[in-house]
């Protein structure tokens, strides 16, 4: 079933790795056709290809993972914002309303051109609300700094906090095996091989990643507690966070999508 919004969704998912952020991005991309998913690391990596100025900048930072600066980081977000005619500079701003001559509002071809003016007097942006400037932003924002610039030009209007217990994480881990040459990822308890041990497609064996064990990831999760914890206070200040528990991403999606549609498609 497809459905339409009615307003704008500027949202981010945070959840720990292992808990399906990825999942629940595809999937409410696939139900809500207006929204559409911004990834920093995917513009990061555009840019390095591309040898821009800030590509060249970031690439040495990238290969250790070592976070990017902020304000490179915001720079980069309002650039595709503003790329996608989501977010334009108060100076160049053709059609707003509270700009248009009496009787010009039929120079408007579409809701897209109606610009909201910010709240935030001290933006030098103006954002669209129409609902075809949704996006989910993935990788971004990662530290509160982040957050708090990103919300002076353009406020995340819902902010999803995904909450998987630990042990069901850590339990998910531990039953995955891959097919290394295709990637092919299989788990013990509810994708498994037809064979245990050997890839479904080539017959071939499958391991377990060496990165896959309970340790490395207890040390992930606990640093991703740390760095979230953060975020979320930022997020939960501004009144827009919303946390949603589950054990696996088809007990999570049912009770997101009712959340999400409930804010932004009636
Ligand atoms: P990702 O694909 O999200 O894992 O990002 C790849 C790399 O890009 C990270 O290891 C960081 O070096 C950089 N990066 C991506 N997003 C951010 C961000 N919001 N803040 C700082 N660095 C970032």
């Amino acid at each position: 079933m497809l459905q339409q919004l009615s307003r704008a969704a500027r949202i981010i998912l945070v959840g720990a790795p292992g808990a399906g952020k990825g999942t629940q991005t595809e999937r409410l991309i696939r139900r809500f056709p207006q929204l559409s998913s911004i990834s920093s690391g995917d513009l990061l990596r555009s840019n390095v290809r591309s040898r821009t100025p800030l590509g060249i900048q970031a690439e040495a930072k990238m290969k250790t993972g070592a976070l990017l600066p902020d304000t490179m980081m915001v720079r980069l977000i309002i650039n595709e914002l503003n790329l996608r005619g989501w977010l334009v500079p108060d100076t160049i701003m053709p059609y707003t309303v509270n700009f248009t001559a009496p009787g010009a509002e039929s120079l408007l071809e579409s809701v897209d051109d109606v610009f909201i003016p910010s709240p935030f007097r001290t933006s030098k942006y103006n954002y669209s609300e129409s609902p075809s400037a949704s996006f989910i932003l993935d990788g971004f924002p990662r530290t509160a700094a982040q957050a708090k610039q990103i919300d002076e030009i353009v406020p995340i209007n819902l902010v999803v906090n995904i909450k998987t217990p630990t042990d069901v994480i850590l339990d998910r881990i531990c039953n995955r095996w891959v097919h290394e040459p295709s990637g092919r990822v299989y788990n013990t308890t509810f994708n498994a091989p037809r064979v245990a041990g050997i890839d479904d497609i080539t017959g071939e064996p499958l391991v377990q990643r060496a990165d896959d064990s309970p340790e490395v990831w207890t040390a992930r999760l606990k640093k991703f507690e740390e760095t979230s914890a953060p975020l979320l206070e930022h997020y939960d200040k501004k009144s827009v966070l919303w946390t949603v528990n589950g054990n696996s991403s088809d007990e999570i999606s049912p009770r997101l999508f009712d959340e999400f549609a409930r804010r932004f498609a009636h």
